[in-house]
């Protein structure tokens, strides 16, 4: 198969300041064409280092894609690397020097000098125009074959790579990939109940995100399709979602079609959970608010009666139902969802790191689960907590 190759272009990706999700955001939308993507690139901002990795990738590559480093400062070097490596020559265009200047005027700003060289791209190269920046892309296309510079920033080049990519010719595979979501199962609890299946007439994957463990299968359609079924049968209880769907949406979709709300009490969560719902689009409807009661005062003081504090403590599943019981009452909602435990480094009363309540309190009285989050550290047990009541409440009201 013809292959594609992605360099994401800088010294701060290399540093790890900046996380490099443009090339993985690159080779996923190439993932519905007939062109493989087998590693992906970051290269610091170094003429002679881009201008060697251009010439060796394009040897061999259908699609050559260069992020970053189209900027005006000194260390924008991109396009001057490659048409050094490729030995392309550069002519400035007067006409998209025009544009740039008169985006800078339509900030109320002067263009300055360096911003010349933005302007610049291979003689043989189309212009990609950037709508939300300075920095306009190029593309060559050069014996059936595509050389492309993209801008670094996320909401730029995206639109621009959505229009350019159909232009591309690329044939449209066959293949899809598709995705079930589970909650509760660790990965070897999966594969106890689909190992006999695995590989079976699709490529299987399964990993492991905050979110329960995910399982994927990739291959025709119609082959992809009768898997997942299979395994979503063996998975019953535990398969929450599939493909783009996110436990949020999830359980506000379930809200809405009761047409019931929420809210929520948490502690070791922080307000994770209360972010987790309110990052999804239109979240109002069914999402009331929310408390972070991080103390046992705090607790007490949003409704959780003092004898169970006192009798069991913080976490424990009576004062997490007592937590979800409290706050569907404070904000009168139909429904109350609570998490407390034990986020680390170190142990609490007595419970080990990991050690997480989850409750959910309804109409039909308030109910709490014990997760055993493995001590991934405490960011990761923050994050796990919030989906376990995302998870708890989907398990109790799907
Ligand atoms: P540049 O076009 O190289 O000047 O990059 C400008 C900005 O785009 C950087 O400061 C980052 O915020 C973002 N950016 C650049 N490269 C990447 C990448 N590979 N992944 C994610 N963001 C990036
Ligand atoms: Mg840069």
């Amino acid at each position: 198969m013809e292959t594609a190759e992605i360099v994401g272009v800088g010294s701060e990706l290399i540093r790890g300041e900046t996380l490099d999700t443009n090339t993985a955001e690159v080779a996923l939308s190439l993932r519905p064409y007939e062109i493989e993507v087998w590693r992906t690139w970051r290269v610091a901002d170094d003429v002679e280092r881009l201008a060697q990795t251009a010439r060796e990738l394009w040897r061999g590559a259908r699609l050559l894609v260069f992020l970053g480093g189209l900027g005006p400062t000194p260390d924008d070097v991109t396009t001057a690397a490659l048409a050094r490596g490729l030995g392309l020559e550069l002519a400035e265009d007067p006409a998209m020097l025009r544009t740039i200047a008169a985006r800078f005027a339509s900030m109320g700003r002067e263009m300055t000098a360096i911003n010349h060289k933005q302007a610049l791209k291979p003689r043989e190269a189309e212009w990609l125009p950037n709508p939300r920046g300075t920095a306009p892309g190029w593309r060559l296309r050069s014996g059936g074959r595509d050389l492309v510079a993209l801008p670094g920033p996320p909401a730029e080049w995206k639109p621009m790579w959505a229009e350019l990519l159909p232009k591309l010719d690329l044939s449209r595979s066959e293949r899809v990939r598709r995705v079930l979501k589970t909650f509760g199962l660790g990965e070897s609890q999966i594969m106890a109940r689909i190992g006999d299946i695995w590989d079976v007439g699709v490529t299987s994957g399964v990993y492991a995100h905050h979110d329960g463990v995910y399982l994927s299968a990739e291959g025709d359609r119609a082959a992809v399709d009768g898997w997942l079924n299979l395994a979503a049968q063996r998975l019953d209880d535990y398969v929450w979602g599939r493909d783009e769907e996110t436990l949020p949406a999830r359980v506000l979709g379930i809200l809405q079609e009761k047409n019931a709300t929420i809210a929520t009490m948490e502690s070791l969560s922080g307000g994770s959970l209360a972010a987790l719902l309110t990052a999804v689009p239109g979240a109002s409807k069914a999402f009331n608010g929310g408390v972070v009661s991080y103390s046992m005062g705090a607790k007490a003081r949003f409704g959780v009666p003092e004898d169970i504090l006192a009798a069991h403590g913080a976490v424990s599943s009576e004062t997490a139902a007592a937590m979800a019981a409290a706050v569907r009452e404070a904000l009168g909602t139909s429904y109350g969802l609570a998490t407390t435990g034990v986020a680390g480094p170190d142990e609490l009363e007595g419970h080990a790191v990991g050690t997480v309540y989850v409750a959910a309190a309804g109409p039909d009285g308030a109910r709490a689960r014990l997760y055993r989050i493995p001590p991934l550290g405490r960011e990761a047990v923050r994050q796990r907590a919030a989906y376990a009541a995302l998870a708890w409440f989907w398990r109790l009201y799907s």
